[in-house]
């Protein structure tokens, strides 16, 4: 049996679902949550969408039924035992789900993993994990298509679109082929408008996200190397300008965007700790930098958390690999 006629299998053997994806998350995590809940319901099956994140607003759009709830221990947490299956989707790591690990740790029911990231924590008792993807939303995608009883409409159609279109950076990444537009063909026949999608997603910012861009533009800097950019955005900025963590997303790109700078990395203090962002151009690997902070992701696009440490004390640390990386 291959892997999808194997996961349908899994997934008409159980009634009730939990279905998940990491912290802080994006379209192609929320994408592929809403798509997996029109799968499980064009299968009859019962299921519950919980994050430890609230969904950021640009992308709220994609869960017009309201499933998404955020997790709460006192409401949520027996729900979660007395599923039959739980399913993580665009994370690999149970430590991605933040508030909720302990209860999907203790979780006895099926566990189900759909990923395109590399580095997996095996943690399931199910997983299609492939890093060739350009989004988990993809991966639903070549589920629906194979499986007879699956059909796409309107649905399916938006929330994938949407999770590939934004972890291909729009199409122009490199893991986009002609398959990729093959597959994007097929779902622009659902009343899909791509201008509306990427409108939603990338042109109805607040205001003060995009005053917060233009402060941490104004701390960009180099490396020793010259060969890699990096930015700042403070507790005390992010408060100052009214902005929230999910209006952060993206910022790290614009690290990347001069002539002979080759890694872009965008450190964000958090309340308890720091999260740094990586990108990179041509074959760097930044996943690999990542990994060495405790974090992992994609060959050009990466990330970690880190708890209890300031920036002061993590910037030179990871300034110094990062120069290490692009002098090989
Ligand atoms: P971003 O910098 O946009 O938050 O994340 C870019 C990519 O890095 C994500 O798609 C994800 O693969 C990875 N990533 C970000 N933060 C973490 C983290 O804390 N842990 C792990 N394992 N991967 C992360
Ligand atoms: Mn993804």
């Amino acid at each position: 049996m291959n892997k999808f006629n194997e996961l349908l299998a899994i997934l008409k053997s159980n009634q009730s679902f939990i279905i998940t994806c990491h912290v802080n998350p994006d379209a192609d995590a929320i994408g592929s949550e809403i798509a997996m809940a029109e799968i499980l319901t064009q299968l009859g099956k019962d299921f519950k969408i919980f994050n430890t994140s609230s969904t950021p607003y640009n992308l709220k759009f994609l869960d017009p039924d309201n499933y998404i709830t955020k997790f709460s221990t006192e409401q949520h947490a027996e729900l979660i035992q007395n599923a039959d299956a739980s399913i993580f989707l665009d994370m690999n790591f149970l430590n991605r789900t933040v508030r909720i690990e302990a209860y999907f740790r203790k979780f006895e029911g099926t566990k189900i993993c759909i990923d395109h990231h590399t580095n997996p924590e095996n943690f399931a008792d199910f997983a299609i994990i492939d890093a060739s993807k350009t989004a988990t939303g993809e991966i639903l995608y070549d589920f629906v298509d194979e499986i007879d009883e699956l059909e796409f409409n309107e649905k399916i159609a938006v929330p994938i679109y949407a999770a590939i279109m934004t972890d291909t950076g729009s199409f122009r990444f490199p893991k986009t082929t002609a398959d990729t537009h093959e597959k994007i063909a097929k779902l622009l026949k659902y009343n899909l408008k791509p201008e509306e999608v990427y409108d939603s997603i990338y042109n109805q910012y607040k205001f003060s996200r995009v005053k917060l861009l233009g402060e941490t533009l104004h701390t960009i800097s180099l490396s020793e190397s010259a060969k890699v950019a990096y930015m700042i955005v403070t507790q005390e900025s992010l408060i100052r300008s009214k902005a929230i963590e999910s209006d952060v997303d993206g910022f790290v790109n614009f690290a990347l965007t001069s002539k002979g700078v080759e890694v872009g990395i965008l450190f964000f203090e958090l309340k308890d700790g720091v999260k740094i962002s990586f990108r990179s151009k041509g074959e760097i690997p930044v996943n690999k930098l990542a990994e060495e902070f405790g974090g992992g992701g994609h060959l050009n696009a990466s990330g970690t958390r880190l708890f209890n440490v300031s920036l002061q004390e993590i910037m030179p640390k990871v300034l110094s690999s990062a120069d290490k990386l692009v002098s090989k």
